[in-house]
Parts: C-alpha cells; sequence; structure tokens
C-alpha cells in the first residue's frame, strides 16, 4: 500500500474489511486503513479510473440526488418553517450575505445540475457553471445564467482567480488525490473566494456504531474518508481560512445504515417517514458535532 496522500507516513492501522453493499456492483472485497499520522482513512487497495468507472452505473448520481423529492407532507413543511423562522439554514445564510455581489460560482460534481437549479431561483445577480465529469454529456445545454461545462479541457482554460465560489459536494471522497483536486480549484478561485466542501464525517457518532455497515463509507467509491478535524487542518495548511463547519442535520445516511445492517432495501414510500422521525436524533448529534456529514466553509486567504 502507498504512502498517505495527505501527509506521505508510511505509519496505518487496518479497520475493517468491505464492498460494495449499495449498488452491488461485484462482491470484491476492499481494506480501509488510517493513517496514524493525519488520520486520513484510505482504501485498499484503490482502484484505477478503468476499475471506477464500472462502479458508478448510470442510475449512481440519481441515487444520490433524489430527482422526485415531494415537500408536501405535514412534517417536511413543518420542518421548512422551522429552519426559515430560526434561521437554521446556515449555508444559507452566508450565501444571502452576498447575494447583491455579482458572483460566478462554479459547481465542481455538480451531477444533475439541481443544487444549481435552486441557487439560480435564489442568487438573481450570481452566475452559475457546473461540471460533472460523470456526467458531462447529458448537461450539454443552456440555461439563463447557468452555464454547464462539458469538458474538463474547456474548464481548464478558464482563468485563474475566475470564481468567486467553489462548491465541491461529495467530490473530494471520490478522487484519487483530493489536496491536488483542492489546490487546482484554488487556482481558479479568486484571491479572497469561498470554498464550500461537503463531505463525510469518520468523527461521527454512526460511523462508531455501524461500522461497515456506515452508509457513507460507499466502498468502494469513497476512496477517502476525511474527519472535521483533519479537513480543516489541511485546509489551512494551505492558506484557506475557516468560515464555518456545518454539521448536518438530516438523518438520511443514518437511515440507510439501519437498512444496510438490517439488509432491507430501501421503500421510498416509507424512507421519507423514517428520516424525518429520526431528525431530532442527528439534530442533537449535529450539536454534539458528531453528524456523519460536514460541509466546511473556508475562504481563500491569498493576498490580494
Ligand atoms: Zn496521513
Amino acid at each position: 500500500m502507498k504512502k498517505c496522500v495527505l501527509c506521505d507516513s508510511d505509519k496505518k492501522i487496518f479497520l475493517l474489511k468491505g464492498k460494495d453493499i449499495y449498488m452491488k456492483v461485484d462482491n470484491k472485497f476492499y481494506d480501509l486503513y488510517q493513517c496514524l499520522e493525519c488520520k486520513l482513512t484510505t482504501l485498499n487497495p484503490l482502484p484505477n479510473h478503468s476499475e471506477l468507472s464500472k462502479y458508478y452505473p448510470s442510475n449512481y448520481k440519481i441515487f444520490l440526488q433524489d430527482k422526485n423529492e415531494n415537500n408536501n407532507d405535514y412534517f417536511t413543511k413543518f420542518k421548512i418553517h422551522i429552519i426559515k423562522f430560526f434561521k437554521l439554514n446556515h449555508l444559507q445564510n452566508t450565501l444571502d450575505a452576498l447575494i447583491t455581489q455579482k458572483f460566478n460560482y462554479l459547481d465542481y460534481g455538480c451531477g444533475n445540475g439541481k443544487n444549481i437549479f435552486q441557487l439560480q431561483a435564489r442568487y438573481k445577480n450570481w452566475i452559475f457553471f457546473g461540471y460533472d465529469k460523470f456526467n458531462s454529456k447529458n448537461l450539454n445545454y443552456k440555461k439563463d445564467r447557468i452555464i454547464f461545462i462539458d469538458d474538463l479541457n474547456k474548464f481548464e482554460k478558464i482563468e485563474d482567480n475566475f470564481f468567486d465560489i467553489i462548491n465541491l459536494s461529495s467530490v473530494i471522497e471520490h478522487v484519487h488525490n483530493p489536496i491536488k483536486l483542492i489546490l487546482q480549484l484554488k487556482k481558479k478561485l479568486h484571491k479572497n473566494g469561498l470554498m464550500i466542501i461537503k463531505t463525510p464525517n469518520f468523527n461521527s457518532f454512526s460511523r462508531k456504531i455501524f461500522g461497515r455497515y456506515w452508509h457513507n463509507l460507499d466502498i468502494p467509491r469513497h476512496l477517502h474518508i476525511f474527519s472535521d478535524k483533519n479537513l480543516e487542518k489541511l485546509l489551512i495548511e494551505n492558506n484557506f481560512k475557516k468560515k464555518k463547519i456545518i454539521y448536518s442535520r438530516n438523518s438520511g445516511v443514518e437511515i440507510k445504515s439501519l437498512y444496510n445492517l438490517f439488509k432491507v432495501k430501501k421503500n421510498n414510500s416509507i424512507h421519507k417517514y423514517l428520516v424525518n422521525l429520526f431528525n431530532p436524533l442527528t439534530f442533537l448529534l449535529s450539536i454534539f458535532k458528531l453528524s456523519s456529514t460536514i460541509t466546511i466553509i473556508v475562504r481563500n486567504n491569498e493576498k490580494i
């Protein structure tokens, strides 16, 4: 096994053995190791790019982004009101403070573009750019203030310091060299711009409870699993300034981990109710910084 991609250390401990229990592409087992220096968790062996492509069947991203979300039930409406009333959507609060700016926003790994479509409706002065390596051929159309970049060469030609906000949601855990990607994107980010990174949290309560059944392990698609601590440290070492870490309150990961544990299939009609039922528990976990998913917002700290 190679040295740690973050800190170059070769000191590590074996954590567990697991296979693809989410998409069930095959029955191959992989090991997870944790670096004893920086605590980054890494899959072993690391599948190469051609091996990895089979683990991304066309329905994978759709699984991640429920297209047909229905928010009409009583509990969901109530939840939306509470979040709005108490201003609990911390990411939205951060973005709202910038609503009047003329910003270039990049969603790197934009999937089917759902996040961009929602933001475009709210932030009327911003221009939105989307890129997704696995979905580029489906995104070759234009919409008002939305530009999908359908090829990596075109993306690389974009000038440095161009974007004011770069969003990386569920991306860094999927790439072979997350630090290399972050630094490449940092060059495209304005010297005072924001980077928003959402990723699983190895220090979560549910990871400790569910072990190899924890949904956010997503073997073998998640090559590296960070924690709130080592991700923050990595970003600060690379001249970002921490603005906020948001601990997810949604219990989706916990519920899917229960499905994995009891080997039951997701039933769409009851899934939403189970998520609502468990949300008070994951709300508590977020207060204790033990959520399954974290979003870190950092500011590029380069001199202008
Ligand atoms: Zn390390």
